[in-house]
């Protein structure tokens, strides 16, 4: 069956109800004059004449289909191009934004919220492309080298076995890097759609620091780390995700340590938060790379990054569990002097 538009319905229900109210009000008037023939007494009925009032009826009715028509196709107009857009953007089509007119409308209200929303969404899928795209990439390095040293060893290890124990510790170390990296991804993506599950518990401040420096001695014995801690405190935490946090900002004091060998780490506590800051002398972040050593994959020195082995996820994973702790991770730096990470929970 063919639908009629809203448009044709409400140009002819207005037309009609114009139409019925002229009539009315005809009536109305020639009631009046009856009456007032009555009146003067004078017995004769009028009932209009009947070419006029055809004639009235016609005009009417063909005038008020014009004006509602134009009416209601202005009122329908920006309807008509929300539709437009939203086709638009089902098919991924992001080119233009909605026209605000100048009138502050409703509708003026409406597209602002549609920009906003369209605007967020074409970012929102850019992000997620770059980040398939980084992704991919980091990963296509450790499946290569793996590729590479398998294939060295099927070809040689019969004849040369002394080869086996080098090629397989690197095939391993590579694996040991894939890994890592597709669980920080894993993390990432299911913090993106909220599915990251944190289990939180009271834990003791201080133990839960002293044990993350004693593990991080034992993997780095030629760095001095130094620990500050005030009065303990106990946190409601995911123990083994503040860890991961502590482990990301210490193992990069070390990576980025220049010629210093010294990393201090000390607490402090305002109200009711507390502060765990891990100070190093290294080599720096400039100002400039501030605002986005926390996003996905950024490295401010590609080239040193991928000779230690760094995927540029570190921070943007430390991030994301200290915000779904309602925390804050905040950085200070200077170029030559070193850098100041501070973790702010509360208590
Ligand atoms: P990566 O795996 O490359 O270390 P991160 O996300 O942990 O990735 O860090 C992002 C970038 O921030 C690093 O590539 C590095 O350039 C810089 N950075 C992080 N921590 C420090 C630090 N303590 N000192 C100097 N630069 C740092």
């Amino acid at each position: 069956m063919k639908r009629i538009k809203s448009t044709t319905k409400l140009t002819f229900f207005t037309t009609l109800l114009i139409t019925s109210l002229f009539i009315l009000l005809y009536m109305m008037v020639v009631m009046d004059i009856n009456a007032d023939l009555l009146h003067k007494g004078i017995n004769y009925s009028y009932f209009g004449a009947s070419p006029t009032l055809v004639i009235l009826l016609i005009i009417t009715s063909a005038l008020s289909y014009f004006v509602s028509s134009l009416i209601i196709d202005r009122i329908f107009n920006p309807i008509r191009l929300m539709i437009t857009k939203v086709n638009e953007i089902g098919n991924m089509n992001f080119s233009k934004p909605l026209a605000i007119s100048s009138e502050n409308d409703e509708f003026t209200e409406y597209a602002n919220a549609f920009n906003k929303m369209s605007e967020n969404l074409k970012s929102h899928i850019e992000r997620q492309k770059r980040f398939i795209s980084d992704a991919s990439h980091e990963l296509v390095t450790p499946i290569t080298v793996i590729n590479g040293h398998a294939d060295l060893l099927l070809r040689r290890w019969r004849e040369q076995p002394e080869i086996l124990d080098n090629e397989l510790v690197i095939i391993k170390s590579e694996a040991l890097r894939m890994n890592e990296l597709v669980e920080g991804l894993l993390l990432l993506a299911r913090s993106d759609s909220k599915k990251q599950v944190y289990k939180f518990e009271r834990i003791e401040l201080n133990k839960l620091i002293l044990e993350s420096v004693s593990d991080a001695k034992i993997i780095f014995p030629d760095f001095e780390f130094k620990t500050t801690l005030q009065d303990n405190v106990e946190i409601m935490c995911d123990e083994l995700s503040v860890r991961q946090v502590l482990r990301i900002i210490l193992s990069n004091a070390v990576k980025y340590s220049g010629s210093s060998r010294q990393i201090i780490i000390s607490t402090s506590k305002t109200h009711s938060l507390v502060n765990i800051t891990v100070t190093d002398f290294g080599i720096g972040i400039k100002e400039e790379h501030l605002p986005f050593i926390f996003d996905r994959f950024y490295r401010v020195d590609d080239s040193r990054s991928k000779k230690t082995g760094s995927s540029g996820l570190g921070l943007a994973i430390a991030k994301e569990i200290v915000t779904a702790h309602g925390g804050e991770l905040n950085v200070v730096s200077e170029p030559g002097s070193g850098s100041k990470f501070t973790v702010i929970l509360s208590s």
